[in-house]
């Protein structure tokens, strides 16, 4: 079964790389990117032991999501369009794509409207660049400061998509600048535990850079179709 061995190695790199990190192994979360993957491949996953999945399109999430067993904790990881919080609040348990101070506030509505605390991680837009979104890391102190006065948003961490290059050790310096941002944040009521970076091509060195949770579709479910 390719999946059970997909896991098998994706496990065994990331053991090894938390040695590198001096890190024990199980303090890192595996979120299982599931985009173009069909119900039955999660289903499978889940019944391998993956407890963390992550979808980046509400439409094509929703109907996935209402299949599958309700233990399943439920990442959005995509650019979300206002009109569209309210399905992301009544599905998914950590928004990781909190990119915009528009966002931020559409979310602290819905929350407040159901009585939710809505837990997310802010996006950093750690290489500047004009095709991705996320807050630029020069923003994220005065961000989290505003955003830890919101009575129903609760910041847990930071998340980045780095710069793509083919030799993953280039995109280190972004990871490190990264691990920098998360850990000298120091503001009341605001509690860190997330640095959500790593995917297939990188993750290894996200981990020995201070990533705790990684982002994995390929390396699970092989190559997409998109
Ligand atoms: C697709 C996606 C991933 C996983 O990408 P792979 O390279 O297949 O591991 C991780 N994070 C986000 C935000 C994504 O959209």
């Amino acid at each position: 079964m390719a999946m059970q061995e997909n896991m098998q190695q994706v496990y065994q790199r990331l053991r090894q790389a938390a040695n590198r990190a001096h890190v024990p192994w199980e303090a890192i979360t595996l979120v299982a990117v599931t985009k173009s993957v069909p119900g039955s491949a999660i289903e499978q996953a889940w019944q391998l032991g993956i407890r963390h999945f992550g979808e980046n399109r509400v439409q094509e999430a929703l109907p996935k999501i209402s299949s599958l067993p309700p233990g399943i904790t439920w990442h959005f990881l995509g650019h979300l369009q206002t009109n569209k919080v309210r399905h992301v609040v009544e599905h998914f348990q950590l928004v990781q794509s909190l990119d915009r101070m528009k966002l931020a506030r559409a979310l602290q509505k819905e929350g407040e409207d159901r009585g939710k605390v809505i837990q997310v991680l802010l996006q950093v837009n750690i290489g500047d660049e004009k095709s991705k979104s996320g807050f630029h890391p020069d923003e994220i102190e005065d961000v989290l400061v505003e955003i830890s006065t919101f009575s129903h948003l609760r910041v847990l961490g930071l998340m980045a998509i780095p710069p793509y290059f083919p030799d993953a050790e280039a995109v280190r310096p972004y990871f490190r600048k990264m691990n920098g941002l998360f850990r000298q944040i120091c503001i009341p009521n605001v509690q860190m535990e997330y640095l959500s970076m790593g995917m297939t091509h990188d993750f290894e060195i996200a981990v020995e850079e201070g990533a705790n949770m990684v982002r994995l579709g390929t390396a699970l479910f092989g190559e997409r179709a998109d």
